[in-house]
């Protein structure tokens, strides 16, 4: 048995478990005394995020942080110097608002790599910037329409620009790059699972999984290299999913028997429209800057309804991506349908990130049992937020985004998700977003109901409620120490300084010891 000690708290572990906390467990025999400076937490978890991008975005060419065009022009030439040859450049992810209205030039990279293949998405991953070779090499000249699903930005001579948006533009391009390995997989989440104990998480909803990605998570898991544990939300295609049913099924049980507690795969994705940024989120009333434009709906509500009810009657977690007000209300009426349609069972819904909520539906979120899994960091004016959101939304709908403390006074489950890479990994930096809300400071929320949703909200998310989630005997021994307390340290002052995961120290700031970092988490 361990004791961990800060100057006002002692919580007693043993094996993976919190045995004792507060005199109680200093009245317990301790093999072990740990003095920490700092306050002890739950260990975080991330209710929406990817982070097998996370960590091959981590594996370069690095074009996340850079903040002019001619920055990752010169980075990808500079990569494209180091790895001579002929293959595919590919990388993610750039902000889509260095450009006007996010239109990126083929033109510009082709200075930089002229005689190969470049392909970069967009921080949202709902954009591919590409260069004129791949461009030449998916075939898309003037005469290609624009697909069902998708848009190929164009010159005023209706030549292609360079900038593809949603699913089956980028698809043109993507379905010429080669797979990435299993091993290299698996090498991304290693490296996101360092990332992830850096700042306190210990649980993750992989919002976003092809078939390739569960055998990658069993391979890690295999090779005792996840340091997360997670459930895996695979992606329904609305052009095949009755055909996807089983081959779900069966990863939900592959995952079930070989997972080891540490993967499970019982959700299902659906992407119900786009992001406001590309003018892809499906809107009630149209955008400002294109009067004739809703967006783009990945699903017809009817189908979105009809695919729901089908998962849901496999008993699938069903995990929305919602965006616009008309997707939220798509996505609302799907779950309606499906609990209409199916008998009573325990499943907890989510819509992630319903950033434009119309009045009349946030109250449904607490009527239906929906969790809102929302983005704290998004909630904040950056560039994509004032050159690109609000110009496309207007003014009045602008003002609607990211309802966080409307929706939790209306009774509705809130939950935490960084979306990594999208915005940074770590629940600090969010956490700091949702209690200040400079932006729109109506929708504040205090410390504590900002804690909870990234602790205790993501655990019901995950169904693992009485697991972990909270500072309690009985739970799994995944903790934090921050830096200092957040009911009186501002929250962009503190950082995490240690992690541990089901009793086992996984991050120290402070000691540099490699058997630290490398873990293999107890279980019963
Ligand atoms: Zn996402």
């Amino acid at each position: 048995m361990i004791l961990l000690r800060t100057a006002k708290q002692s919580v007693a572990i043993a094996g993976n478990r919190i045995v004792a906390v507060g005199p109680e467990a200093e009245a317990l025999d301790a093999a072990e005394v740990m003095e920490l400076a700092g306050t002890l937490s739950p260990a975080f978890g991330d209710g929406h995020a990817h982070p097998v991008l996370g960590g091959l975005e981590r594996q370069g060419p690095a074009i996340t942080d850079k903040s002019t065009v001619d920055d990752v022009v010169v980075e990808i030439g500079r990569w494209a110097a180091e790895n001579p040859g002929d293959g595919w450049i590919v990388a993610a992810s750039y902000d889509p608002a260095l450009a006007p209205d996010g239109a990126f030039d083929a033109r510009w990279l082709d200075a930089a790599a002229p005689d190969r293949p470049v392909a970069l998405r967009s921080r949202d991953y709902h954009a591919v910037w590409c260069n004129s070779v791949a461009l030449r090499r998916a075939g898309i000249s003037a005469d290609t329409p624009d697909p069902r699903l998708g848009r190929i930005l164009r010159r005023p001579d209706g030549s292609p620009l360079g900038t593809l948006l949603e699913w089956h533009a980028c698809d043109l391009v993507l379905d010429l790059v080669p797979q990435r390995s299993t091993e290299d997989l698996v090498e991304a989440l290693a490296e996101a699972g360092r990332v992830y104990a850096s700042v306190g998480v210990t649980w993750v909803q992989d919002a976003w999984v092809e078939p390739a990605l569960v055998d990658a998570y069993l391979l890690a898991v295999e090779q005792d290299r996840l340091l997360f544990r997670a459930d895996l939300a695979q992606r329904a295609d609305p052009d095949r999913w009755r055909g996807q049913i089983s081959a779900f099924a069966d990863n939900r049980e592959r995952c079930r028997r070989y997972g080891r507690d540490l993967v499970t795969a019982r959700t299902v994705k659906f992407f119900a429209d786009g992001v406001v940024e590309s003018g892809t989120a499906s809107m009630l009333d149209p955008y400002l800057d294109v009067p004739h434009s809703h967006g783009m709906p990945v699903w017809s509500p009817a189908e979105l309804a009809e695919a729901v009810t089908a998962f849901d009657a496999e008993r699938f977690q069903i995990h929305v991506h919602a965006i616009g007000d008309a997707a939220v209300r798509a996505a609302l009426d799907a779950v309606e349908r499906a609990q209409g349609a199916n008998p009573a069972w325990d499943r907890r819904p989510v819509i992630a990130h319903a950033q434009v909520v119309d009045p009349a539906d946030r109250p449904r979120f607490a009527e239906l049992g929906v969790i809102a899994t929302v983005q704290p960091q998004w909630a904040q004016t950056d560039a994509v937020m004032t050159e690109l959101t609000i110009p496309r939304l207007g003014p009045e709908r602008a003002e609607r985004q990211y309802p966080f403390a409307t929706l939790a006074r209306l009774g509705t489950r809130l939950a935490f998700g960084s979306d990594w890479p999208v915005s940074p990994a770590d629940p600090l930096e969010g956490l700091r977003v949702a209690t200040s809300r400079e932006w729109l400071p109506g929708e504040r929320l205090d410390v504590a109901q900002a804690i909870a949703a990234q602790t205790a909200g993501v655990a019901w998310q995950a169904r693992a409620e009485h697991e972990w989630g909270e500072l309690a005997v009985g739970r799994r021994a995944d903790l934090v120490c921050l830096s200092g307390d957040p009911e009186h340290t501002p929250l962009g002052d503190i950082t995490v300084t240690d992690t541990w995961m089901s009793g086992r120290r996984i991050y120290a700031a402070l000691t540099l010891d490699p058997e630290v970092s490398r873990c293999s988490p107890s279980e019963e």
